[in-house]
């Protein structure tokens, strides 16, 4: 689940916010290409992936699900590699604090951007969709504390919850988080995804909806145009653990995927933490590719 994240937010962040025209040219996914605008290293993936990191560390640590927790692991993530992604007045309220205690004391937790549901996903391997829907909420509280900022990040860990443990099909995934989160998330997406969090939600769902293998639902989230990162970041954690979608990503763009501390093997060993949660063998994308 992490690993394919990470790929669609490093890939789905080469493209975001440019034209379609740019888009269509390099959706290719043949590697990695040079964002023309932003500064960012092919490969490197964004926040999106690193508070996803931070929630499945204090998952798999056992420590208690509260939001001081919460926010040490995500000030923790940051401060021992800071990177890109992250809106500027975060990025300088992290660099200003030095524990989560004065994060929350400072922060204002009224976005409804999608940075709660960005990182959700890795909550969907808890066996119980009431702890899950619990658990997306509270670490939502900390920085989205909306009525959609909240439902999007459940939105984003149910998902993840009924592909991994294969709650129905594919087809009927919007349906399903209608019935649970009373929004129209089966609704289809059309068009660039700006950075409401329904927005990257509902273009996942129907990426999710419209295709068959990880390398179309990478290709057809990026080309919504946007918010892009976000968008493929959501949909191939979700993707990962679905049983109608063939895992077939490209080798040069899990090749690509940043190496060093946070990167590659990291990922994959916290992937490995996370899957052994819920009792199953650890099976990532390096394994099946
Ligand atoms: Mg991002």
């Amino acid at each position: 689940m992490l690993i394919e994240k990470a790929i669609g937010d490093a890939y789905g962040a080469c493209f975001e916010y440019m034209p379609a025209d740019f888009v269509q040219q390099h959706n290719t996914l043949t590697g990695y290409p040079q964002h023309p605008v932003l500064n960012i290293s092919p490969g490197k993936y964004t926040d999106d992936t690193q508070m996803a990191l931070a929630l499945t560390e204090v998952l798999v640590s056992e420590k208690p699900w509260t939001p001081s927790v919460l926010a040490d692991q995500i000030l923790e993530c940051f401060k021992r590699d800071p990177r890109e992604g992250y809106t500027s007045g975060l990025y300088q309220l992290f660099q200003e604090v030095d524990s989560g205690k004065q994060l929350l004391s400072r922060i204002v937790a009224t976005s409804d951007s999608s940075g709660a549901a960005m990182r959700s996903a890795p909550l969907g391997i808890i066996s119980t969709m009431d702890e899950v829907m619990e658990k997306a909420k509270i670490q939502a509280r900390l920085t989205h504390n909306t009525e959609m900022g909240i439902k999007s990040a459940q939105a984003v860990a149910l998902a993840a919850h009924y592909m991994f443990y294969g709650v129905g099909p594919k087809a009927k995934l919007g349906q399903f988080l209608e019935e649970k989160l009373l929004y129209e998330w089966d609704e289809p997406w059309t068009g660039v995804v700006g950075r409401k969090c329904w927005m990257s939600v509902r273009a996942a769902v129907t990426a999710i909806k419209n295709s068959q293998t990880m390398s179309e639902l990478l290709k057809e989230s990026v080309s919504f145009t946007g918010d892009t990162d976000t968008v493929a970041a959501i949909a191939l954690a979700i993707g990962a653990h679905c049983e109608e979608i063939k895992q077939d990503l490209p080798k040069p763009l899990i090749d690509g995927l940043e190496r060093g501390d946070y990167g590659y093997d990291y990922i994959k060993q916290m992937n490995d933490k996370l899957l052994m949660l819920s009792g199953r063998g650890p099976v990532t994308v390096s394994q099946v590719s």
